[in-house]
Formats: structure tokens, sequence, C-alpha cells
């Protein structure tokens, strides 16, 4: 079994919903265990900054499915809440988005995947909720709660538990 973290962000529609939803989805689907979870936290948009306040959190599974046939059933349950990609707008709004942070120690660089996922460094919104559950975890030869340390978190805010 492998241990995957998985982080979800979105910033339309009922998103806490969406993420109840889809992680148990993947979990379903990826005959995945859920081995943690982080809170969902708001954070201030990205990338294109003229869009609502996202919505991000982080999972721990663990899964027999290898890396492409995970990243399978990730787009399949990213079009199943209805992910609207805008082609104009890269890093514009979407109801869900699952990215690939970390397979075991796999490193890999194919044009649909690559791990651990280029982009973890620079993101706080990633970092934030993934340190709540993976602080010690080592990626890329770095420790979460470092590449934490070392990023602006202004603007994230950790949301109350639902339940
Ligand atoms: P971003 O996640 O940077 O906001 P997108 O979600 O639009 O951007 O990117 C989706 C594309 O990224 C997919 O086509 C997928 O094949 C590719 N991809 C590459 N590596 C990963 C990964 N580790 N996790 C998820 N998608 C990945
Ligand atoms: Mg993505």
């Amino acid at each position: 079994m492998a241990s995957v973290l998985i982080a979800l962000g979105g910033n339309v529609g009922d998103v806490r919903t969406t993420f109840k939803k889809a992680i148990a989805h993947i979990c379903g689907m990826a005959q995945a265990a859920m081995i943690a979870r982080s809170s969902d936290y708001a954070t201030p948009p990205w990338g294109d900054e003229d869009q609502d306040p996202f919505i991000n959190a982080c999972v721990e599974i663990e899964t027999g499915l290898d890396p492409h046939a995970l990243l399978f059933v990730m787009q399949k349950v990213e079009q199943r809440f209805g992910r609207m990609r805008d082609k104009d707008r890269r890093w514009g709004p979407r109801t869900l988005d699952l990215d690939m942070i970390a397979y075991d120690d796999v490193s890999m660089n194919k044009p649909d995947l690559t791990l651990p996922h280029p982009r973890l460094f620079e993101r706080a919104f990633v970092l934030v909720p993934l340190a709540e559950i993976a602080a010690d975890r080592v990626i890329s030869g770095i420790r979460v709660r470092d590449a934490l340390a070392s990023v602006s978190t202004q603007g994230i805010e950790q949301l109350p538990d639902t339940g």
C-alpha cells in the first residue's frame, strides 16, 4: 500500500460539501483508507486574483492503486463534481481541483503526472493544510514544516469544523 497526499481546492459552489463527497468517492473508487484529513482553510485566490476566495484542504490516503490509476480516479471525481475548466484562465474559478502532492517517495516527470507536485513549495494554500497532517514528512528532501516556514501565510484562515 502506498501513502498518498492529496490537496483539494475549489471556489465555486458549496466547496466544503464537495470536499466531503469527493473524498468519499476517491476512497471508494481507489479502495483507499483515509489516514488523515486536515481542516478546511479559506485562502486568498492565487495566480488569477480576480475571483472569489478558495477553500483548501489536504488528505492522506493509503491505496494499492499505482500513481496513474489514482490520477485517473482523481480526474473522474473532478469531472463528477463539475469542475469547470476555462481554457483562458489557467488558474481561474473551479468547483474542485485535486492535486497529487506526493505518492510514497516516488519521483516521476511524465507529461500528465509529475511527482512530487512541482508547485507544492510555492503554495501556502497547500503547505498550511499539509503541515496540519504531515508536518514531519520529507518531500523532495524538504520537511513540510520547513517549507511552510519559508512562505507567507497571510490571509489564510482555518475554518471551524462543520462535523
Ligand atoms: P493546477 O493543479 O496547477 O492548478 P491543473 O489542475 O489545471 O493545474 O492541472 C491539471 C493537469 O496537471 C492534469 O492534466 C494532470 O495530468 C497534470 N498533473 C501533473 N502532475 C500532477 C499531479 N501531481 N497531480 C495532479 N495533476 C497533475
Ligand atoms: Mg490540479
